[in-house]
């Protein structure tokens, strides 16, 4: 696997690799190079370069390499949900979702002449004009996680771009498969050498993108720890920074609800991606008597999920990323049941091939529990009882974590009273994943996100695009006209 750098797949200048592993099968498909400052350098180097031109191209002719992606990603769907699946081990259906909502990101950013566009007003004094106009900044950088492959770069680079900044990419280097295919077709796509630039690596490549003195800014999605760790570094060297981090999502069953449509969607949120989705649903909160027919529903209707190779068509849940997270979160489950909760059922047992936990419910959690506190990122459903709407909207409060949350209920002033309350920055009313499509803002609140602007959308050009106010005053002191 190469590098592109200024037009050209070139060779990472890192000696060292990891390898990339189907994790069904455990197979080693890639291996990815770890690149060095130097690569860091070289990328930089060229978007700085090429800034200089590109950002006198009129939007409207930026955005044509946008419409012939758009074009070849629908050409080579397949071929992208395939890759998806393979590196991360989604089923076909999740990867058609990651790489649809990655388009999704490149149509929004073709609107960028009415995104991008500034404010003017006449006369804010006698015979004075004002107008405020956005202009691209030079060099942003992103880097990404391994959960959503293909979509979680789109969510940054097409509207950067098309606003005229020069972009390097930083993907997960336990998937990197699917950018290499991504950048294949930018290259058909015709945008000019440097423009977008792919450095493949993990933590020498990300300190580097984070201290580099032309890199204005930058795009982080991953865990909390190191989000907080890039907010930091790369604010330190004066560059804007949005860092999405991790999550703890809770999900609120009042007993209104619709109960049998409820449990579907609270277990797909939950198991969906085997877990692995920054909103993710975790913690159930069944309120009153709720409680004892989502347990019974959850229970059944989560034991006969078929669980196998996300490539084949039968199966509704993949792998977990690695050995390591499988380890992980079992742990975290021997936490809970150490600590006084139910296993009701138990998805720890797996014999064949592959990195495979099955769902697995856990009934009686409490809020002092670890794993009422940290991110499983795996297929567990956590089931507590509480009193209260009160009682669970102060539970959602006291997490440090605040991506998303969800209720479930028939009333008006309970779904009033939630979205007024809770503090997580995305919320579903009867819906299980609240993900923002493409043309609104995405991101969380207190240790989900660190930043001020979030991601996508028009808050894109919020982060992209630096505003420049010019004040103007014509007297007419000449009679030639
Ligand atoms: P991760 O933090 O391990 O890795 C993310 C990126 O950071 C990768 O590109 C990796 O190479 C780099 N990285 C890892 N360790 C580093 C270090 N010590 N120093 C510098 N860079 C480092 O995250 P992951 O396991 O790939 O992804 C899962 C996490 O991402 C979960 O916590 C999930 O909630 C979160 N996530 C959040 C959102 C969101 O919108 N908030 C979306 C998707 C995923």
């Amino acid at each position: 696997m190469k590098n592109y750098i200024l037009g050209h797949w070139v060779d990472s200048l890192g000696k060292e690799t990891v390898d990339v592993i189907n994790p069904a099968t455990e197979a080693v498909i890639a291996k990815c190079p770890l690149g060095t400052e130097e690569d860091v350098n070289r990328a930089v180097q060229a978007a700085a370069e090429t800034f200089k031109t590109w950002r006198k191209v009129p939007a409207i002719d930026r955005v044509q390499h946008l419409f012939k992606l758009k074009t070849l990603l629908e050409e080579h769907f397949d071929e992208l949900v395939q890759l998806c699946t393979q590196e991360h081990g989604k089923t076909i259906a999740e990867s058609k979702g990651d790489v649809r909502r990655g388009i999704q990101m490149v149509e929004t950013a073709c609107g960028i002449p009415t995104l991008m566009m500034g404010q003017s007003f006449e006369d804010i004094a006698a015979g004075i004009d004002c107008q405020a106009i956005r202009q691209p900044m030079g060099v942003f950088a992103a880097i990404t996680p391994f959960n959503f492959p293909a979509m979680v770069p789109f969510w940054f680079w097409p509207f950067a771009v098309a606003a005229g900044n020069t972009f390097i990419l930083k993907p997960s280097e336990r998937v990197p498969l699917s950018q290499i295919k991504i950048f294949e077709l930018i290259e058909k796509a015709g945008f000019p050498p440097g423009v977008m630039n792919l450095v493949l690596g993990g933590k020498t490549v990300v300190n580097a993108l984070c201290s580099h003195p032309e890199v204005k800014g930058v795009s982080f999605v991953g865990s909390t720890p190191v989000a907080k760790h890039v907010y930091q570094l790369a604010s330190s060297h004066g560059k804007r920074v949005q860092a999405l981090g991790g999550a703890k999502n809770f999900m609120v069953v009042l007993p209104d609800a619709t109960i049998d449509t409820t449990v579907k969607t609270c277990l797909e949120s939950i198991v969906g991606c085997a877990g692995q989705r920054c909103l993710a649903g975790s913690v159930i909160l069944a309120v009153g008597k709720a409680h004892d027919e989502v347990r019974d529903q959850i229970v059944r209707a989560a034991s006969d999920m078929i669980v196998g190779d996300g490539a084949d068509p039968r199966t509704q849940m993949g792998p977990i990323i690695s050995k390591a997270s499988v380890e992980r979160i079992k742990g975290l489950i021997q936490s809970a049941v150490e600590e006084g909760a139910q296993v009701l059922l138990d998805g720890r047992e797996w014999t064949g091939k592959g990195f495979f936990l099955k769902p697995t419910v856990i009934a009686g959690i409490k809020p002092h529990m670890r794993i009422a506190k940290e991110e499983v990122f795996g297929p567990v459903v956590c089931l507590a009882e509480v009193k209260s709407l009160n009682e669970a909207i102060a539970w959602i409060n006291s997490s440090s974590f605040a991506n998303t949350a969800s209720l479930f209920t028939g009333s008006g002033a309970a779904a009033r009273q939630f979205s007024y309350e809770a503090a997580p920055a995305m919320l579903g009313l009867n819906i299980g994943v609240p993900a923002p499509m493409s043309f609104f803002s995405f991101g969380g609140a207190k240790d989900s996100f660190f930043g001020d602007v979030k991601a996508h959308g028009s808050a894109s050009m919020m982060f992209y695009t630096d505003t420049k106010v010019t004040i103007s005053r014509w007297n007419k002191n000449s009679n030639i006209w």
